[in-house]
């Protein structure tokens, strides 16, 4: 197979159909623009089964996505997609960068949902970036932006609602779309490692956040939020 892409944590291969790719999850875990760096064997699977869960999920409330069907317990097959190179991040209640940024203590409700966009840019440390200057160096067209903010807002609703039964607070979580047969579709995993999620009990994190901050258990969270999801 060829590879087309390998990123920190998945890797992507042409399928066999055209216009078709293979995408395979890995066990390793990454912060920092990959500066901390650590195979955590099982996260893969994991990570695999939450996103696809999810995916089924937004699919059949409508939302548009790349994936075609599910091929074993790390891998899919997906519509191929240029990913347009803005990650859209939606925030619910404050923290990490936002609270770091604006001196928010984390855990604050915020008066109306966030939507922020950052340019897809390891070595530019994704730099947070406006309309304006998406629009303005061509990274997204106006009505594309006007797409992505309805479309990650409509996912909030739904994600929200999907957590809250499991008991789990939907804090934030960033999304990706592709360009595809001249539609926007939904791009990349919805999983632990892309959102913050913490016990509406607790408020114990069971996300990538324990292992940014060195926190341990961090299989133990992401197989809990499974649990609770498959429940
Ligand atoms: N996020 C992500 N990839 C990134 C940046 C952020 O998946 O490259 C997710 C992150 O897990 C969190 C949300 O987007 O759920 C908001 O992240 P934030 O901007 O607070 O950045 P961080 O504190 O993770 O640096």
């Amino acid at each position: 197979m060829t590879t087309l892409y390998e990123g920190k944590s998945k890797i992507v291969c042409a399928g066999e159909e055209p216009g078709t790719c293979i995408i395979r999850y890995k066990d390793t875990a990454t912060a920092g623009d990959g500066a901390k760096k650590e195979e955590l064997p099982g996260k893969g699977r994991l990570n695999a089964a939450i996103s696809n869960k999810i995916y089924a999920y937004l699919a059949a409330n409508g939302i548009k996505t790349h994936l075609i069907k599910v091929i074993d317990d790390v891998t899919i097959l997906a519509k191929q997609a240029e990913i347009v190179p803005v990650e859209v991040i939606v925030r619910n209640v404050a923290a990490g960068s936002f609270s770091k940024k604006y001196g928010v203590p984390e855990g604050s409700a915020l008066r109306n949902t966030v939507v922020e966009f950052s340019l897809k840019s390891d070595e530019l440390h994704d730099p947070m970036i406006n309309d304006s200057q998406i629009t303005a160096i061509g990274a997204a067209t106006a009505e594309e932006l006007a797409e992505l903010r309805a479309a990650a807002l409509e996912i909030n609703r739904l994600l929200t609602a999907l957590f809250e039964k499991a008991g789990i607070r939907l804090v934030d979580f960033k999304l990706e779309f592709g360009r595809a047969d001249g539609e926007l579709l939904l791009c990349d995993e919805i999983s632990p490692d892309s959102c913050r999620l913490w016990d509406m009990q607790t408020g114990d994190k069971m996300d990538k956040d324990r292992f940014r901050r060195d926190m341990g258990g961090v299989l133990e969270g992401y197989r809990e939020v499974l649990s609770r999801l498959d429940a």
